[in-house]
């Protein structure tokens, strides 16, 4: 049996000498910082992070629920004499075991206190995504996703769904940035399309490393930008690895005004300079995209023009019977028609009241009803909007998208 630990940060932390002498392990992955699990490996430690953490999610209670170990088997043969125990959260009545005095719990507790840089202790369950999420993204990496899908389909993941400052917002006391709520952390906005050539990503977001982290995304194919603006460009230095994997610079597909705006956003990028050593710059490549049907990952995708308040323009997305398009609050007739028969349409709606640039709520049901797909996903959101209270007001078929949300499609 191995206590896997983590601490707040997600940086790696030691176990206090009473208990590593016991074997108990404490780990250095980061997917709950702040919690303890208690899980009974398939593996040794080393390079099996995954394994374990699989099995802690799938078997193991709070650490408050552990029973006491064998006192009299020894300090070496505790944890052999300890894995011969059921776990205890497969206990017949469903309750958890209170900590007693002098228990295991207490010891660990004891010995973690002890430990450097713990400021405040959690215990909760690996199933609690309340508090999960309010916690730092997963830092490390021990597995990742295939980056392929099977022929004809393709697998959508929701990198962020926030608006551009983000949800949370910085220095807000409201209800939906101080209630914890999951599905109310919402970072900027992008989304991955696992496609059968490879991984597609629509915008590069200035959460983009953690995103691809939390997700475990670890390869990037192509990227179609959907427009300028910061919250949408800013994360793509986070590209800069792609290139030694792909053994090519990352294609970048997007209008002529997205390029002129990338170049001088990152003017080192496209320096005459020679880098000093490989990777010192991100290599880029870009393809211009027009309101024509292009192809991406040998898959077509299908833009769909929209007006972003007076100033700006926005490309929406449509790849099979699935189409993406935030940011947009105008739609000609003809991009509606591009929308018709989508099974699943992704569009932004920033909050209740209108909004210069961006789409209400009631305008985003609007256009939802006019294209008529089954199922309609709200992104961009802002902090105006609590996920539970605004999911119970919409009308069937039209949800809150979420971070980490995923949708299958056809192609
Ligand atoms: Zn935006
Ligand atoms: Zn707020
Ligand atoms: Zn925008």
């Amino acid at each position: 049996m191995v206590f896997v630990c983590f601490d707040r940060r997600g940086t790696t932390t030691s176990l206090a000498p009473q208990i590593r002498h016991r074997r108990y392990i404490i780990g250095e992955t980061v997917k709950y910082p702040g919690q303890i699990i208690l899980c009974k490996p398939k593996h040794r430690l080393g390079a099996r992070w995954g394994a374990e953490l699989a099995v802690a999610r799938s078997n193991c209670p709070l650490i408050a629920s552990a029973e006491p170990p064998p006192r009299a088997a020894g300090e070496a043969s505790t944890a052999d004499s300890m894995s011969q125990q059921p776990c205890p959260s497969k206990r017949g009545d469903g309750s958890r075991a209170a900590p007693t005095n002098g228990n295991l719990h207490q010891q660990l507790c004891l010995a973690i206190e002890k430990a450097a840089n713990w400021d405040r202790l959690q215990f909760a369950s690996s199933h609690d995504q309340a508090s999960a999420s309010r916690l730092p993204s997963a830092m490390t990496q021990t597995s990742f996703v295939p980056t392929t899908s099977e022929p004809g389909t393709g697998l959508v993941t929701f990198l962020g769904t926030g608006t551009s400052v983000g949800v949370p917002t910085i220095g807000c006391n409201c209800s939906v940035c101080q209630g914890g709520h999951p599905k109310n952390q919402r970072t900027r906005c992008a989304i991955t399309v696992r496609l059968p050539a490879g991984t597609l990503l629509i915008d590069t977001p200035p959460d983009l490393r953690t995103q691809l982290l939390r997700e475990r995304i670890g390869l990037i194919h192509a990227v179609v930008f959907t427009h300028e603006h910061a919250d949408h460009i800013f994360g793509l230095d986070d590209l800069r690895l792609f290139p030694f994997r792909l053994e090519h610079a990352v294609p970048l597909f997007c209008t002529e005004v997205v390029e002129e705006v990338i170049r001088r956003a990152y003017a080192y990028a496209f320096s005459e300079r020679e880098d000093t050593h490989p990777g010192a710059t991100p290599k880029l490549q870009f393809q211009r995209i027009d309101p024509q049907p292009f192809e991406v990952l040998q898959t077509q995708l299908t833009p769909i023009p929209m007006k972003h308040g007076p100033h700006f323009e926005v490309f929406g997305f449509r790849i099979g019977d699935f189409a993406y398009c935030t940011d947009g609050n105008g739609f000609s007739d003809e991009s509606i028609d591009r929308l018709r028969g989508v099974q699943t349409l992704v569009l932004g709606a920033l909050r209740e009241e209108p909004h210069p640039t961006h789409m209400s709520v009631d305008q985003a049901i609007e256009i939802a009803q006019q294209v008529g797909a089954p199922r309609t996903l709200l992104t961009h959101t802002s902090h105006k909007l609590d996920y539970d209270e605004t999911m119970q007001r919409l009308p069937a078929g039209i949800e809150m998208a979420f971070d980490g949300q995923q949708v299958e499609i056809s192609l």
